[in-house]
């Protein structure tokens, strides 16, 4: 079931940079990963949080960020009033959630994940994202958001803390 677009428009700065760091991490044959972020109350994901080093996992096959860097990311972004809707990775090839990511994303009403395919040299246009959306127990496929021309805010996150990219 394909829902209609309930996912929040996003900056085209944003969705570059997140090109920028699949595409840096897959040709070396890795997953990465981070999230899209905005101010409370706006209509833009304009903030993008890549994952830095410690407490970051990045393997072929595998990729995991642990609950101490997670923290570290959101009380940055609660006590700067953001919102945080939107996780992303990587895969090699798929493009769809493996049953791990179906397992271990954020089991929470409204949450979005995104996974980028190709991660060598990763689709800008994010028609070709698999978009996702936690409602009712399960994952179910969401339509991609509109893309805007606007810049981005990036952020790097681990558990050293937030700080700018
Ligand atoms: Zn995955």
């Amino acid at each position: 079931m394909t829902r209609d677009a309930p996912a929040p428009i996003c900056a085209a700065g944003a969705i570059l940079a997140v090109v920028d760091h699949v595409r840096s991490y897959g040709q070396l044959g890795i997953e990465t990963g981070g999230f899209l972020y905005m101010a409370r109350g706006s209509e833009i994901a304009g903030g993008v949080a890549l994952t830095g080093i410690k407490g970051i996992v990045r393997r072929p096959g595998l990729f995991k960020i642990s609950g101490e860097a997670i923290d570290e990311l959101f009380s940055w972004a609660e006590n700067a009033d953001l919102f945080v809707p939107i996780q992303w990775h990587s895969h090699s090839i798929e493009a769809f959630l493996s049953c791990v990511d179906r397992n271990s994303g954020f089991s929470v009403d409204g949450f979005i994940s995104v996974v980028l395919p190709f991660f060598k040299d990763p689709s800008a246009d994010v028609s070709k994202w698999s978009w996702n959306i936690f409602q009712e127990g399960d994952w179910s496929p969401i339509e991609a958001p509109t893309v805007v021309d606007d810049a981005a805010q990036v952020v790097v996150f681990d558990e050293d803390g937030v700080r700018g990219a």
